[in-house]
Order: C-alpha cells, then structure tokens, then sequence
C-alpha cells in the first residue's frame, strides 16, 4: 500500500514552501518532499567562527545540485569592455569563450532562499507586458493590480523592510516594518548618485528592521548570502515552512529527491516516486501534485518522467517545457573610497537606484535595469577578500595596504531584464546521469546584442556611479558576458492562456494534465528589469495553491 496524500509539492524553496503553506492553511493534505537537508540557522551557519570568510554559504553533502552547461559563445572584441578582471589577478576568464561559473543554488529546506540576499522586490508593472508595448518575450496572464493584494499578504508573512514611498508600484498599505538606515557606504553611493541626477533609495529587505512575528531585529552583520544566523533574514525555512507545518496538514520530508511525477491515463498524474537517504524508493500517492524544483530542475523532472502516456516528457505536448530560459544579467563594478568608511558594515543591498527600472528607461534598449549597494554580494567585505582581491604587494608594504585600504570599497551592483531567445534553453543532458540514473539537466545560455548592450549601459552606469561617489579608483569587475553564473533563473515553463507557447495557465495548472501544478520561477513569462525575484514567486505560488485547494475541495481537480 502507498501513502496518499491530497497534494504533494515537490521542493521547499520559494515556490514550494509557499504553495505548501497556501495548501495546508486551506485544510488540504500535503506531502513536502526536499531534495536536501534541512538547517539549522543557530549552528550551521559559519558567522560566529574565526573562519566564516574560507567558506561561503555552507554546503552539506546532499545540498548541491549538478547541471552541466552546454558550450557557452565565444568572445568578440567589441564586447572587450564587459571582460571581468581584478587588480591582483588579472582577468578572471582567460578564454576565448563564456565560461561556466555555475547556476547558484541551494539544495535544502527553504531553498536557494537560504542562501539569498533577501531583496523582497514587486515587479515593475509595465514590465509585465512585454510583449504587447515591445514585441518581446511575453505579457503576463494577470496584471500588477491582481498581484498587489497578495504582494502585500507575503510582504506581512516573511517581514519586509521598506521606504515610505514606491511611486513605481502602487501599493494598498504601507511596507509592515520601516526601512533599514542606509550604511555610511550606502549614503555616500546616495550622493554619487545625486550629483548625477539619480534617486538612491532604502531597498525593500526580507530582513527585519524591528523584532517580528517571533524572530528578532536584524544585527547588521552583513552576509545573508552565507546563511542567517539570527533568523530575521525571512527565508522559506523560517516563514512559510514552519507555519506551513503548524497547521498539523503538512508532512514534511528531506533528503526525498523525486525521480519522476508519474503520468497515468485520462491526462492525470497519480503521484510521485522519491528516493530517501537510504537508498529506498517510495511510491506516493497524491490527487494532485505541484513541482517546485526551480527554473532548471523543473524542466529537468518533466521531460524526465516521460512515459507511454507523456512520450515527449509531462506538459511538453507543445515542446515547451525547458525553452524561454532567462538568467541573471549582472555587472558589478567595486572601487575604493579616499575616507575609512567601514563599508563592510551594514546591511547588504541596502540601498537601490530605480531610475532605469521601466522597461523603456534605458535610451534606444528594450528592457530596464537596477543599480544596488553591492559591497557584500560581491564580498569585498573580509581581509581575506582584501587580501586576494584589492591590495598587491607582500610583506610590510602588503600590511601598510591592507590597514590604509580595509573598509573603503565600494561597489556597485547592476541587474538587467534578461530576454528569452532560442539559444538559451534547459534541456536533458544526453550524456551525464546523476547517481540515481536521472539525466543531468543541461543549460544552454546565450547573451544576444540586445543583452549585451544593455549589459554595456549597466557597467558604464556602474562606473558612473562609484566615480560620483568618491570610489572612481576601481580595482575589480565582473558580470554575466565572461561566464554563466546565475542567482535568478527564469521561464522554463511559461504561464500564459495558449497551449502553444506556454505551459501552464494562469494560475500554474498544467494544460493537457489537469491534476499538475508549477509553483516556482519557471512561470514567469518575463524577468522583470532587475528585480529580485522570491516576492513574486512566493505570491504566485500562494495563488496557485489556494486556486488548487479550492479545486480540490469541490471535486474538480
Ligand atoms: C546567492 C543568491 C542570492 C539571491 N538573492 C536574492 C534576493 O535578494 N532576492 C530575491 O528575491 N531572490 C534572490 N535570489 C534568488 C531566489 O533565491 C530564487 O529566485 C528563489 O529561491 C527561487 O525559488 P524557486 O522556488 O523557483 O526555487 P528554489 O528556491 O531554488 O527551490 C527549489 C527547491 O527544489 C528542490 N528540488 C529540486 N529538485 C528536486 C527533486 N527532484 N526532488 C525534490 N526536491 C527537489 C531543491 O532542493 C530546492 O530546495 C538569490 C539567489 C541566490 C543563490
Ligand atoms: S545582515 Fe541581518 S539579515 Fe543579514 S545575515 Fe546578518 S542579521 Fe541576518
């Protein structure tokens, strides 16, 4: 006999812990099944130990994912001003091609949102019709107004820091808590960016700026993306999951990696199979099943439960599933201030440049970007940093540097919307397994002109900024052109309302399986021009799963 279950979500990231908690606070049944470990934030996290900075967000031995990354293009000298380099090593990609830096994850309870900063970003309303104002990628099936309401719900659940205004985004309420104080290093990117004409404002932070809801104030100690050891920082593991679990309706499992959803006649999934730490594989039962793996292994989990009822893999009938692949567009540039500014305290992203956000912002480029305090996301924030990224020399000179450098980077970091084209896409690799059988899930990327030119006004605009700030003196940079490294990953199965460019309806139901959900970043028909992505999911995902409850209790999944 296999368990049964109303729903089981697979993985507990921003998608999945939200729909589960969406499900469970409906009275629904649900089985949380996670690929990874589960954290605990007062003792796995290295922040209190003489070492914290040798290692950057701890991984433990089942929380890594594999991918691989088909051959990636080669350089063109007219991109030369987008190479990476810094002042002790030279250029970061020797190459002649993009390298593969990695798509950053996390594989544990709460997902990539362990390792996230924790902007807590809406996305800019008019970059949610592409399409229809530009002729790219594609609208969204609900405009920002549907959205706002639940924005707000989320922002209240995880704790969002926030500014008084948001002229850009209507909002029915104020932001729960009162922004962060902008860090010294912060106020003086502010006034850089005064003298240039550009706002610099307090950032939306998933981080608390008053004790809330049981966890306590943020401590500015500034590396969230090494895992909070306080809990303020509003990851899934400390939000939605435990109240998720407190309903007493949601079973949670980890280390339970899904090996296939599977697809049953009359265009109907009937559960899962997962594989525990033992070794032992587990058929579930579940009337309906939402996958929430993330914009990479959502694709990979699909097209790798096809079967005699799914031949081309679950939900591809339109050959949809893995295409639209968008990525993260950055560029950081980092300087070094003539004033001591302590610019390693404070905390991260905590101030932002909206100005070039809209869609139609950037002069004669389609899709806009952000600019944000960056020190600690690029980790110019430690002496080893300093010691291997800012200051030359040894011995004496090397100490006299480090005492008179320490503490006046800054940097400056710059996400761009990044576009769907045909090149860029997840597919499985037909090579490389994961030590179950599964097929590894490859990622093909492709930065077109339009990408790179958007790319260009972002590191200029970044340069432009530090000089303004006192920090023209730069000794590092890096962004998206010298290798794939991507933090937000987008698209893979789209939302829309035509069976034949999308996957999933508005509300993240499959189109041919009607008892299949989506619920994480593989849904976004666009990126948005820079915002961080987690709010939205989170949103997304809680109306997903209140629409499939509500499904569910009149019968008519
Ligand atoms: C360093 C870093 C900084 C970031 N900063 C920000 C930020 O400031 N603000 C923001 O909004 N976003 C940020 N992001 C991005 C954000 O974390 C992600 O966009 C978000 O977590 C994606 O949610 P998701 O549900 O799509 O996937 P994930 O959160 O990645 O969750 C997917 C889950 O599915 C599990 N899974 C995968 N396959 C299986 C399987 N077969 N069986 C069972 N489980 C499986 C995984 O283990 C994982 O837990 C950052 C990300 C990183 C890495
Ligand atoms: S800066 Fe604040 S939110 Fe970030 S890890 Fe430190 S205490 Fe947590």
């Amino acid at each position: 006999m296999s368990e049964a279950y109303d729903v089981i979500v697979i993985g507990s990231g921003a998608g999945g812990g939200a729909a589960a908690w969406a499900l469970a606070t409906k009275g629904v049944s649900v089985l949380l099944l996670e690929a990874g470990p589960s954290y605990d934030p007062f003792t796995d996290y290295l922040l209190d130990r003489p070492d914290w900075e040798t290692k950057h967000f701890p991984e433990k031995v089942p929380s890594k994912g594999r991918q691989t990354v088909a051959p990636l293009q080669t350089f063109e000298r007219k991109w030369q001003h987008l190479r990476s380099w810094d002042r002790v090593s030279g250029r970061h990609n020797p190459g002649n091609r993009r390298a593969n830096w990695g798509y950053s994850h996390v594989v544990g309870l709460g997902g990539s949102t362990l390792h996230f900063t924790g902007e807590a970003h809406r996305m800019h309303p008019e970059a949610m019709l592409m399409h229809s104002r530009f002729g790219v990628a594609a609208d969204w099936p609900m405009d920002y107004a549907a959205l706002e309401p639940l924005y707000l719900e989320t922002e209240k659940l995880i704790g969002v820091a926030g500014p008084a205004e948001d002229p850009m985004r209507p909002r029915s309420a104020p932001f729960p808590l009162p922004a962060h104080p902008l860090s010294y290093g912060s106020q003086k990117i502010a006034q850089g960016c005064r003298k240039l004409g550009l706002n610099f404002v307090a950032n939306a932070r998933a981080a608390l700026s008053q004790p809330y809801d049981g966890r306590p104030a943020c401590n500015y100690c500034g590396h969230c993306t090494r895992g909070c050891p306080r809990t303020d920082k509003g990851s899934v593991d400390v939000t939605f999951i435990p109240k998720a679990a407190a309903t007493g309706k949601c079973t949670i499992r980890t280390e339970a990696t899904v090996l296939r959803v599977e697809a049953g006649p009359n265009d109907r999934v009937s559960g899962v199979l997962y594989i525990d730490a033992t070794g032992k594989r587990h058929n579930v039962k579940g009337r309906a099943v939402v996958v929430a793996c993330g914009a990479v292994e959502t694709p990979r989990l699909l097209l790798a439960s096809a079967n005699t009822h799914a031949t081309e893999g679950l939900s591809n009938e339109s050959g949809q599933v893995g295409k639209h692949f968008m990525e993260t567009l950055y560029w950081v540039s980092s300087g070094l201030h003539n004033d001591p500014l302590g610019s390693h305290r404070g905390l991260p992203s905590d101030g932002i440049c909206w100005d070039y956000n809209a869609p139609d912002a950037i002069p004669d480029i389609v899709g806009g970007c952000r600019f944000s305090a960056a020190v600690h996301e690029s980790d110019v924030a430690g002496p080893l940093a300093y010691a291997t990224r800012v200051v030359k020399d040894w011995g004496r000179q090397h100490k006299q540097a480090m005492r008179n450098q320490f503490g006046r980077a800054l940097s400056i970091g710059g996400i761009g919307e990044s576009l769907p084209n045909p090149k860029s896409y997840i597919d499985l690799d037909p090579d490389k397994r994961d030590k179950n059988g599964t097929p590894l899930a490859r990622i093909h990327s492709y930065l077109d002109d339009t990408e790179l030119q958007r790319l260009s006004f972002m590191a200029k605009t970044s340069r432009e900024i530090l000089k303004a700030s006192g920090a023209g003196d730069i000794f590092e940079e890096y962004g998206a052109y010298d290798g794939f490294q991507s933090t937000h990953v987008f698209g893979t199965c789209r939302m829309g309302t035509d069976q034949d460019d999308s996957v999933v309806d508005p509300y993240g139901r499959s189109h041919r399986w009607r008892n299949l959900f989506v619920a994480d970043a593989s849904v976004f028909p666009s990126s948005g021009g820079g915002e961080s992505p987690a709010l939205t999911i989170e949103a997304l995902a809680i109306r997903s799963g209140r629409h499939l409850a509500d499904l569910a209790m009149r019968n008519e999944l």
